[in-house]
């Protein structure tokens, strides 16, 4: 059976000086490419990546973000390792979670103000980021 977001054609661009879900509580994953392709970015070792910025949890390397606590890459220009942002952030809204419903999607747009607005992703596009994000 077809999703819901295959029928309907959902509009999404991310708002310029928006930052919201970067300064929302919760946890930020780095999986091992994730990893490689930040700290290529910031030109250190990968190593010193993972000891300076996060921490592991059940074999999992991850930022915390505690309620009132920002993520450490945000700045007043926004995140400073965008081109190497971690699928988490790539990916969102375009998660599992979000999508599972039509009601979850409106919930969620009730946060992000770039759902409904921009151009119609494609269906791909939208396959791609579920594809490269589990949750
Ligand atoms: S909440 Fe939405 S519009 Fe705002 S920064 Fe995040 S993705 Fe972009
Ligand atoms: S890594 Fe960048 S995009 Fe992800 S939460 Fe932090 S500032 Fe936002």
């Amino acid at each position: 059976m077809p999703k819901w977001w295959e029928d309907e054609p959902i509009r999404f661009e991310c708002q310029p000086d928006c930052f919201k879900c970067c300064m929302k509580p919760g946890v930020v994953t780095f999986d091992r490419g994730d990893i490689h392709e930040a700290a290529k970015f910031l030109e250190i070792k990968t190593s010193d990546f993972k000891r300076k910025f996060l921490k592991k949890e059940f074999g999992v390397y991850e930022m915390e973000m505690e309620d009132g606590q920002l993520c450490q890459f945000l700045t007043l220009q926004g995140c400073n390792i965008h081109p190497a942002k971690p699928k988490q952030c790539h990916t969102y809204p375009f998660w599992q979670e979000n999508l599972r419903s039509r009601n979850h999607w409106q919930l969620v747009a009730g946060f992000c103000p770039g759902i409904g607005q921009g151009p119609v992703i494609p269906v791909e596009e939208i396959k791609q980021r579920l594809k490269d994000f589990k949750g």
